[in-house]
């Protein structure tokens, strides 16, 4: 990415203090999709690690995630496989609980769509403690395939999101914009 790229995308995130709850800021990409020449260069930024990267398949985390991951899977031509928040998908799945700041949660994936050969970028809008991309990575293995990489908007810091993401990486690369 370009610096002048860069500065245009993260302009156009809106950080709404003590949502949703107090002490959170919250990052909030609405302008950003509502601005068809950053979504563009966002969604051609992760097309270009895609290709990069070699991936085959484009995994995008429930919600905001789907919005960013669809166009990309579109513009370079390989499928789409939405994680969805357990209980949602129809047909058989793998599940995968993880640790949040109080409590547990789980995400699933259709297990007919992720196969041994195929080679998958993650794609999210933020990432903060970094448990839903673990989760994820964690799916995304036990299906056989193999993690090429995350690709998010942007890092919360200070919430060390990459550190805890590390070993599940397995030396794939996480970028963020
Ligand atoms: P985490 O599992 O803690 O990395 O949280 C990741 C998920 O929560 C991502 O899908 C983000 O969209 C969302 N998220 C967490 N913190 C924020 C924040 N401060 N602003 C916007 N989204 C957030």
């Amino acid at each position: 990415t370009t610096t002048a790229t860069r500065e245009l995308l993260l302009s156009r995130i809106r950080d709404v203090h003590d949502h949703p709850e107090p002490g959170i800021v919250f990052k909030d990409i609405t302008p950003l999709l509502a601005d068809p020449a950053a979504f563009a260069a966002l969604t051609g930024t992760f097309a270009e690690m895609c290709a990069r990267l070699g991936a085959t398949k484009i995994v995008g985390l429930e919600a905001r995630g789907f919005i960013l991951a669809a166009p990309v899977a579109v513009s370079a031509g390989v499928g789409f496989i939405p994680v969805r928040k357990a209980g949602k998908l129809p047909g058989a799945t793998l599940r995968q609980a993880y640790e949040l700041e109080y409590g547990t949660a789980e995400i699933e994936v259709h297990a007919e769509d992720l196969a041994p050969g195929d080679r998958v970028l993650v794609i999210d809008d933020v990432l903060a403690t970094g448990g839903t991309a673990e989760a994820s990575l964690e799916l995304i293995r036990r299906a056989g395939a193999e993690v090429v990489g995350v690709a998010v908007l942007m890092e919360l810091g200070f919430l060390q999101g990459r550190a805890r993401l590390e070993p599940a990486l397995g030396g794939a690369p996480l970028e963020a914009v």
